[in-house]
């Protein structure tokens, strides 16, 4: 209510320089309950932001790291240009590559299967990128998700970070959803690897009791965003930004104005603190393992894939193997359980 009724258009940092300052220190306090390296902090050349959605947050990355390449390989280079993720990968990535000029056939989805409970396979993309260079084409972005969208896999971070590196590719790492879970010491090494990465970002509206809009973005290097992302007309003008003495935000995201965003994540990290926020985290996971348990007792029902978070991913098991018969049941609990008005259950389709 606050942060609506101050009414801030906090589009450069002399506009609302408050605006601006408590959003950079919220996010080095939410970066270290993340116990994100130290290169994600304002001090050095990273910082955090506050996008609107995780896909704002993926498509200024993209751009980010497409303009970083481009100065690289000459701007003439951008059909050549390639971006990885897995096929579990939310479809923002999808979009982001639209909206960036990505050609859709160099945006590779790869295949995810159970053996690996969904999460996207190094060798496999190690194999994909050698097969993309040798045609000369140039792998620039790959995409991780702690947490996929489906089932919550958990993406190799630490062994895709270093393929990326020694490829020279931005990597991004989408915890959306999950990121919240890892301000948990016990869930936080479903992030290990994160060292590796050039980008983090995690929903704050999604799980961890802040108002929607708020997701929030790290980046190593945040000159990378100035480079693709800065417009300097006269009228922005002034001293501070001109002197270089302060971050405009409007350099880091798509549009120019921008909302107080911070207090809210302000309010909600003074308000509960990190052990509420903790307890609150581990009682959805602990309501989850309950009812992961009692699907597992019930011989009719089976647990598709190995819960990790608070997302139990459960089946009608299909009679005498008939799985389209099968597919069909699991609708119709679907839709009965839904037409109540007491429950929702989301679905997804796993096609292998
Ligand atoms: N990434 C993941 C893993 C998600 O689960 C979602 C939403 O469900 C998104 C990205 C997109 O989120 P947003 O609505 O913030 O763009």
């Amino acid at each position: 209510m606050l942060s609506a009724g101050l009414n801030i258009v906090g589009f450069s940092w002399i506009t609302s320089p408050a605006a601006t300052e408590l959003e950079m220190i919220v996010l080095d306090w939410l970066a270290k309950m993340l116990k994100l390296p130290e290169d994600f902090l304002s001090a050095g050349q990273g910082g955090g932001v506050i996008q609107g959605t995780a896909s704002e947050a993926v498509l200024v990355v993209l751009l980010a790291a497409r303009d970083k390449v481009l100065r690289r390989v000459g701007k003439d280079a951008l059909e050549k240009l390639v971006v990885y993720a897995s096929d579990q990968m939310h479809s923002s990535l999808q979009k982001a590559c639209q909206i960036a000029g990505i050609h859709p056939e160099n945006c590779r989805l790869l295949k995810a299967t159970s053996s690996t409970n969904y999460a996207l396979s190094p060798e496999f993309l190690s194999e994909t990128i050698s097969q993309d260079l040798t045609i000369g084409l140039i792998p620039f972005f790959l995409c991780a998700t702690v947490g996929t969208t489906s089932s919550t896999a958990v993406d190799p971070l630490l062994s895709l970070g270093k393929i990326a590196k020694s490829n020279g590719m931005w990597f991004h790492v989408d915890a959306a959803y999950a990121g919240s879970a890892c301000v948990c010491p016990e869930f936080r090494h479903y992030m290990d690897g994160v060292e590796e990465a050039d980008s983090f970002n995690m929903n704050a509206h999604k799980w961890f009791l802040t108002n929607f809009d708020c997701s929030a973005l790290w980046v190593k290097d945040r000159s990378a965003f100035v480079q693709a992302l800065s417009t300097n007309p006269e009228y922005l003008k002034n001293k501070a930004s001109q002197a270089n003495m302060v971050v405009d935000y409007k350099d880091w995201q798509v549009p120019l104005g921008r909302r107080f965003r911070s207090l809210k994540l302000w309010m909600v990290l003074r308000l509960y603190g990190l052990e509420n926020l903790q307890c609150y985290i581990r009682n959805h996971i602990k309501l989850a393992k309950h009812f992961e348990n009692l699907i597992a007792q019930d011989p009719r029902f089976e647990v598709v894939t190995p819960r990790i978070f608070s997302l139990v991913c459960f089946r009608l098991l299909p009679v005498r193997n008939d799985e389209s018969h099968g597919n069909k049941l699991n609708h119709q609990l679907l839709d009965a359980v839904n037409s109540t008005g007491s429950a929702f259950i989301s679905h997804t389709v796993n096609t292998y």
